[in-house]
């Protein structure tokens, strides 16, 4: 029988962290082996298993990110935020640890050192861990290069009212397909600023935010007299947790090196 994967978990205080948690403690091919969250969390120093309705697990919440490499984790799955996730991979760097990175918002910049980064250790980085949106970017990659004169690309997301960036990095990373699958830049055609008319080839992008949405997607294909709709709804953020278990045990065994949500689904 195999080790369980040793987990450290940052953000463990947060939606995520907390669906994590959960999942973990009912698969035996996983275990929790650190967590923390920000300084001033009103969950540190509790017990990950207590704070979760789960029995007391020996983990409790630090403050401190050495906490999470002190425990010798074969993977870190962060989900915090953009600040926390460069300064996490930085020390995973240093520590040799392998990481999924869930958290979304990052600038180009931030990308930029994530990937120089991953050049030292391996990285899974993806905006949306789930299987359907995973599968959703490729549909709409061949989408976009079949439909092209007259076609119009608009791609609308909702989700909960706590959310803070946008467009969510799902519907850029759909916005990045289409604009591969039609061979352009999407930074030259994306249009956030609805107002004026329309211009050829723009992909605009739409946000709503509210109640408890989990997360819902839709790439449309407006042409003249059709149009063509492809949608993702999560119903559950359990959909994120199961697809960032599974990117962990799969990073865990690769060489460094900066790696997407398909990769992981290609094996
Ligand atoms: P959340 O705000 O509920 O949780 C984030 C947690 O990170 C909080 O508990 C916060 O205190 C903690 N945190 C902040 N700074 C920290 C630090 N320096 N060290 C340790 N912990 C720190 O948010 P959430 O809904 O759990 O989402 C977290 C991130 O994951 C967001 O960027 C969100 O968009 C993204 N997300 C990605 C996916 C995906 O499939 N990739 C799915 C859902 C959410």
């Amino acid at each position: 029988m195999t080790a369980p994967l040793r987990i450290a978990l940052p953000g463990a205080a947060g939606r995520m962290g907390r669906m994590i948690t959960t999942l973990a403690a009912a698969d035996d091919r996983c275990m929790i082996v650190a967590a923390s969250d920000r300084p001033g969390s009103p969950m540190l120093g509790q017990d990950i298993g207590t704070m979760n309705q789960l029995p007391v697990s020996g983990v409790v919440v630090a403050d401190d990110a050495a906490a999470l490499f002190a425990a010798k984790p074969d993977v870190i799955i962060d989900f915090t935020t953009p600040a926390a996730t460069l300064s996490l991979a930085a020390m995973a760097a240093s520590h040799q640890v392998a990481m999924v990175v869930g958290t979304t918002g990052l600038s180009a910049e931030d990308g930029k050192q994530l990937s120089h980064l991953a050049s030292d250790i391996p990285v899974v980085w993806c905006a949306n861990t789930s299987v359907g949106v995973t599968l959703l970017g490729r549909l709409v990659e061949q989408v976009a290069a079949k439909l092209v004169d007259d076609w119009d690309i608009e791609i609308v997301e909702s989700h909960h009212k706590h959310k803070i960036d946008a467009p969510s990095g799902t519907a850029l990373a759909l916005g990045q397909a289409a604009a591969k699958g039609r061979n352009v830049d999407l930074d030259a055609v994306m249009s956030l600023d609805r107002t004026g008319a329309r211009q050829d080839g723009d992909i605009g992008f739409a946000v709503m935010r509210g109640g408890d949405v989990a997360g819902e997607h839709s790439v449309i294909f407006y042409g003249q007299s059709e149009r063509l709709e492809l949608t993702h709804r999560a119903t559950d953020r359990v959909i994120f947790g199961r697809g960032a278990l599974r990117a962990a045990s799969w990073i865990a065994q690769q060489k460094a090196g900066l790696y997407a949500m398909d990769d992981v689904l290609a094996d």
